[in-house]
């Protein structure tokens, strides 16, 4: 059924550009009218028109304790009854910023925005008033929001839509950013070479989850720590989808390599729009009012997404089995996914840290985005539908992550096993 979500979208792209606010949900890349959510509970979202769907879209990243979670919406009506913004200091502020200081490596202090794109344009703003250097290296395929120079050749929507880069960016903005394949630290060692003196920060997903999700090599992430030392240049880790998910630390905790600057969004936000940047207090404290370096936000600090960012992290981080959890689950259906593919005789490979994941059509896990778009992405889109038509609901992309949480259950998994088993028998068919 999807009478509704049709009349929705009708009546949405006459007053929304492509009748979205955000261009992956227009589902260019799989076909079909995009599913038009009524409500979510649990692992389940449900359409306008009644469907039902086990869901790993997770309002990509953010609902690490599925939709709707007691203690979140609880936490969030408490704050909105005491007053939805102030422009002022709150001790919540206080309360998540120690919560997160003291979980993540090396943040010594945190600065919160509303949104991922803003913690990594402030944490290259501040990489750059640091160094005095303009240059910035970033991976091709990884995405760190749409912020002008950070939108070359980028993952995520940029990637689905197959832009190689947007319009309205002026020619010298991205100038400034160099672009190099990830896990290619010959490359990097090469671009610091030719720019000597002038790279500011290297940017990186650690976890790459933008060209679906691609592991950081052996020893790849150690090397990128290793030549910005040698060449006086600041790592920058984009955890905005890896922070809180991958490990309480996130994958600085988890790979045991220290970056200078964190970008974070999404499961500390708890759903509501949050980011969040930090390092060390010698760098931070460059920020306005300390130092010179301006960024500022009216909504900053929000009182509705700090107490759904503390209720989300209490939940989470309060449970000693939460991450064995999320990596069990994982596991499970990376195996289910796995097995499905061989019986099809489908060619197709899962990327998988813990809770994070990606289904390939394609024979083995890209190591970078050449790679990942090389993927049968037809092949993806009719798996997507099939797998719709059955009650699962995948972000409608080759190029996303998808997202398990703690409201799945092992019968979550294995229903979507089954599933998928089923719908890449059709994918071969076709
Ligand atoms: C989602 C995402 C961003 C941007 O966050 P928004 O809140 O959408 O602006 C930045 N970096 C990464 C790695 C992301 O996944």
């Amino acid at each position: 059924m999807t009478g509704r979500s049709r009349a929705v979208m009708e009546r949405s792209r006459r007053v929304l550009p492509g009748g979205v606010n955000s261009p992956v949900r227009a589902y260019r890349a799989v076909g079909g009218d995009p599913v038009v959510i009524a409500s979510g509970h649990g692992a389940q979202v449900v359409d306008v028109d009644g469907n039902a769907y086990i869901d790993y879209v997770g309002a990509y990243g953010p609902l690490i304790l599925g939709h709707a979670h007691a203690a979140v919406v609880a936490a969030v009506q408490a704050a909105a009854a005491r007053g939805t913004a102030f422009g002022a200091p709150t001790e919540a502020e206080a309360v998540l910023a120690e919560r997160l200081t003291a979980a993540v490596p090396g943040l010594e202090l945190v600065r919160f925005v509303n949104s991922g794109t803003e913690a990594t344009m402030t944490a290259l703003r501040l990489a750059r008033a640091a160094t005095g250097r303009d240059l910035v290296l970033k991976f091709a395929g990884g995405y760190h929001g749409h912020a002008d120079g950070l939108l070359a050749a980028a993952g995520s929507g940029v990637a689905t839509l197959g832009l190689p880069d947007s319009p309205g960016v002026p020619a010298a903005f991205a100038a400034h950013t160099i672009v190099v394949p990830y896990n290619d630290l010959g490359a990097v060692r090469a671009a610091f070479g030719a720019h000597a003196g002038g790279i500011a920060a290297v940017i990186v997903e650690p976890v790459a989850a933008n060209m679906g999700v691609v592991l950081p090599a052996a020893g790849f992430l150690e090397g990128l720590r290793a030549l910005c030392d040698g060449a006086g240049a600041l790592l920058v880790f984009d955890e905005v989808i890896t922070g809180a998910r991958l490990a309480r630390g996130g994958a600085q905790e988890l790979f045991g390599v220290r970056a200078d600057l964190v970008a974070m969004g999404k499961v500390i936000g708890g759903g509501l729009p949050v980011g969040a940047y930090g390092g060390s207090r010698a760098l931070m404290e460059r920020m306005a009012p300390t130092g010179a370096v301006y960024q500022a936000g009216t909504l900053s600090g929000n009182p509705l997404a700090t107490a759904a960012g503390m209720a989300t992290l209490d939940a989470l981080w309060g449970d000693a089995e939460a991450y064995a959890r999320l990596d069990a689950l994982g596991t499970r259906l990376e195996r289910g996914l796995v097995e499905g593919a061989a019986r099809a005789g489908v060619a197709a490979a899962v990327a998988r840290c813990g809770s994070l994941l990606t289904l390939f059509f394609r024979d083995g896990a890209p190591h970078d985005y050449a790679e990942a778009a090389a993927s049968d992405t037809a092949a993806f889109a009719r798996f997507h539908r099939a797998l719709r038509t059955r009650g699962v609901l995948l972000p409608p992309s080759q190029f996303e992550a998808w997202f398990v949480s703690l409201a799945h259950s092992e019968a979550d998994i294995d229903r979507t096993a089954a599933a998928a088993a089923e719908a890449m028998c059709e994918v071969v068919a076709a």
